[in-house]
């Protein structure tokens, strides 16, 4: 680079702090499967899930971990499913601890091809940004884009309480898995 005021060149370095996206696009920056049963970075292996008997789709539940020690959320049964929530979150991986998890994988670059199926580790690629000397030493190196979020959630929300066809998720089978569960009858 040029500095025009001291009129001489310097090298300048930059740095890739972190990356904002959604949530599909984290699975392929991260190399995290992010589809699944274990879909939950945070808690990998002992991510807590439903599956739906008549939607039959894979939910995911006790998030109220998230919420701090005596957080009143975490004592109430009836707004939620039933039961109360005690435990603690797990503490997000370091990069190091990825970097461990996925040092050995063999990465497929590319759509088409296919992935190894042998592979049962919850973590299916070595994330390229490992490439960078500094990368495993962030602690936070993806950051969900809340607008996607918010839009998604918005979207089902007011589709629902204003009953828009094709938009609604209250119907039969909806119904069906919540009186299952012993939630609404
Ligand atoms: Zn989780």
């Amino acid at each position: 680079m040029f500095d025009g005021f001291r009129k001489e060149t310097f090298e300048m370095r930059a740095m890739l702090f972190c990356t904002i996206n959604d949530f599909p696009a984290y699975g392929n920056l991260s190399g995290y499967s992010v589809k699944g049963h274990h879909a939950c970075p945070i808690c990998e292996e002992n991510t807590s899930y439903i599956q739906l008997k008549h939607g039959r789709k894979t939910v995911y539940t006790r998030h109220r971990c998230f919420l701090k020690p005596h957080h009143p959320y975490r004592r109430l049964k009836k707004a939620f499913n039933g039961s109360q929530e005690h435990e603690n979150a797990l503490i997000p991986l370091t990069g190091g601890k990825v970097f461990q998890w996925v040092e050995h994988l063999n990465t497929v670059f590319g759509k088409t091809q296919k992935k190894d199926k042998n592979n049962t580790c919850i973590w299916k690629n070595r994330s390229i940004f490992f490439d960078l000397p500094y990368w495993s030493g962030l602690d936070v190196r993806h950051c969900i884009d809340i607008m996607h979020v918010e839009k998604n959630v918005c979207d089902s929300v007011i589709g629902t309480l204003l009953n828009i066809q094709g938009k609604t998720k209250d119907g039969l089978n909806t119904c069906q898995d919540l009186a299952d569960m012993g939630i609404r009858l």
